[in-house]
């Protein structure tokens, strides 16, 4: 059987949590492949409800878990370790400005 998303008319494809049979589309949306029709309702409903949950859960753990450590001098205390990361300025076609943040003292710096 070959179902579509209605979200996005993408092909559904099918994997399985806990042991429940899903469809899962990669958009995000997910339906219970199940015949129990009235439990299908109330899993959809349970299951958007946790994704949107987790979504926003690892968006904040990727925010700081990615910075890397680089070997940078700290303009402070000469110390030679820093978390970098990059943020993008205003506007989409200015370069976007590297951080850093010593590991020693704490001490945050940009550089263009
Ligand atoms: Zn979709
Ligand atoms: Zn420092």
């Amino acid at each position: 059987m070959v179902c579509f998303c209605p979200e996005c008319s993408s092909l559904l494809r099918k994997k399985t949590v806990n042991g429940t049979n899903l469809l899962a589309c990669r958009c995000g949306y997910e339906e219970v492949n199940a015949s129990h029709a009235d439990d299908l309702k109330k899993n959809i409903e349970k299951k958007k409800h946790a994704m949107g949950k987790s979504l926003v859960v690892i968006k904040e753990e990727d925010k700081i878990i990615v910075h890397p450590l680089v070997s940078k001098y700290c303009p402070k205390c000469n110390h030679k370790e820093a978390e970098a990361w990059q943020e993008q300025t205003r506007s989409a076609d200015e370069p976007s400005t590297s951080f850093f943040k010593c590991t020693k003292c704490k001490f945050t710096w940009r550089e263009y």
